[in-house]
């Protein structure tokens, strides 16, 4: 697992329900395939918890984070109370209301190697889609106008950050120009909410930017 410290921002985010939909979705499919991504997210709830309760908090000895960092990265993520729609293994419970048909009751659009389907939600200017990657392609070299939170529901990628697998939330702004490349044993499905259209940087991809949609 790939761990972002920009990750622990967004769980403070989501347990004050403070999150544009496609984000805290983004969150929650996170936490729905991921054992460390929930006790990371239960330490931040506990810790809301004592600052709601106006209780000082104990000063935290120097390197207990970072012990906590490494005990979650112990954990295997996968294998817990994962329901699904039947037929329907990919979709954890999160994104049902969005795709109650499952993954074939979705309008998809091809474009190469990608297919995209729109979940149609907008709030705070993000929006989500599902994403497939053919086993072994790339996605167009690119970096980002704004913010890009992508969540692994099947398969792998890996860019120049790391390597994501099932639950993985990779997180991406205009600092990064990276060229996820599914890894080959199998398509990757990614949830993919973006804020803003991603601009391409590759040799070719500069040509086709302004017939892009985000
Ligand atoms: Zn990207």
């Amino acid at each position: 697992m790939t761990v972002d410290v920009r990750l622990d921002e967004l769980l403070v985010a989501h347990a004050a329900g403070r999150l544009a939909e496609p984000v805290a979705l983004a969150v929650a499919t996170h936490l729905a395939l991921s054992p460390p991504g929930r006790a990371r997210f239960a330490f931040y709830e506990a810790l809301g918890g004592v600052l709601l309760d106006g209780i000082e908090p104990e000063p935290v000895a120097p390197g207990a984070w970072a012990r906590l960092l490494e005990q979650l990265s112990d954990v295997e993520p996968g294998g817990v109370g994962q329901a699904a729609i039947p037929g329907d293994h990919r979709l954890p419970p999160p994104l049902w209301p969005y795709a109650p048909e499952g993954l074939a009751g979705l309008r998809w659009k091809r474009y190469g190697p990608v297919s995209e389907a729109d979940l149609k939600i907008r709030d705070g200017g993000f929006r989500a889609k599902l994403v497939r990657l053919k086993a072994g392609r790339r996605v167009p070299r690119h970096t980002h106008a704004g913010q890009e939170l992508t969540v692994v529901l099947e398969g792998a990628f890996t860019d120049k950050i790391g390597h994501y697998g099932r639950g993985d939330i990779a997180i991406a702004d205009s600092s990064l120009d990276h060229q996820p490349t599914a890894t080959a044993d199998g398509d990757c499905l990614c949830l993919a909410v973006t804020d803003a259209r991603l601009l391409l940087t590759g040799p070719v991809g500069r040509f086709l930017n302004p017939f892009l949609r985000f």
